[in-house]
């Protein structure tokens, strides 16, 4: 007999448009799964740590509102958290992929890897390092910055990307987002990308815009 996939805890979904990174500015549905225990101190979506406390949704119901969004015209859905790799993801990925919708994926990279996704948005802690899976698989490498040793964190991030590559084979777009609310991660974050032209600023978007 066919058993259905685990269900998941999601916190939340929603169409809006990606507020960050390489794809800012596109319609998108956003997937927000429960559970993270990575603790940034600084972290916007503390809720979400406890997965228990989020209800458990069928992958059915997950697809469904896929679908329902990419007739409504996102371009692409986004797993985040939380930290998505909490979970295992290749179930949740199986079902989605019948919505027709490219799959995109916000982590830490810390935990083991599942899913596929068509692009890969890893945002390593430096006091929890990605998995060398996420540094190898990553198309953006985006770096929070508050201090100083932030910006010595992403660029020893990048190397670590490209060392685990082939050599024909692309780094991730490089990318450089200052902390919410604070001015010296602002001030460091401008500076280092007016210095190294292979960098570039992510700004959250959606937080100025008062948008989800
Ligand atoms: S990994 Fe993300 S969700 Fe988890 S604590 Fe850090 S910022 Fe928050």
């Amino acid at each position: 007999m066919a058993h259905a996939d685990p269900p998941l805890p999601v916190v939340e979904t929603f169409h809006s448009l990606q507020g960050e990174g390489i794809h800012a500015g596109r319609s998108a549905f956003f997937i927000r799964l429960g559970g993270c225990s990575v603790g940034c101190s600084w972290c916007d979506t503390k809720h979400s740590w406890p997965a228990e406390v989020h209800p458990q949704r069928p992958l059915e119901q997950l697809r469904a509102e896929a679908e329902a969004a990419a007739a409504a015209g996102a371009a692409f859905a986004v797993i985040t958290g939380g930290e998505p790799l909490e979970h295992r993801l290749d179930p949740l990925c199986t079902t989605l992929a019948a919505a027709g919708l490219p799959l995109h994926l916000e982590t830490s990279g810390v935990g083991a890897w599942s899913g596929q996704f068509q692009w890969i948005s890893l945002s390593p802690k430096p006091h929890r390092p990605p998995g060398g899976e996420a540094l190898r698989r990553c198309h953006e490498l985006k770096v929070v910055v508050h201090e100083p040793s932030d910006l010595a964190f992403a660029e020893a991030m990048a190397a670590a990307a490209l060392e685990r590559r082939g050599p024909a084979e692309p780094g991730p777009a490089l990318l450089l987002q200052p902390g919410w609310d604070c001015p010296e991660g602002q001030r460091l974050a401008v500076a280092f990308v007016q210095a190294h032209p292979h960098w570039r600023l992510s700004l959250q978007s959606h937080k100025w815009l008062g948008v989800r």
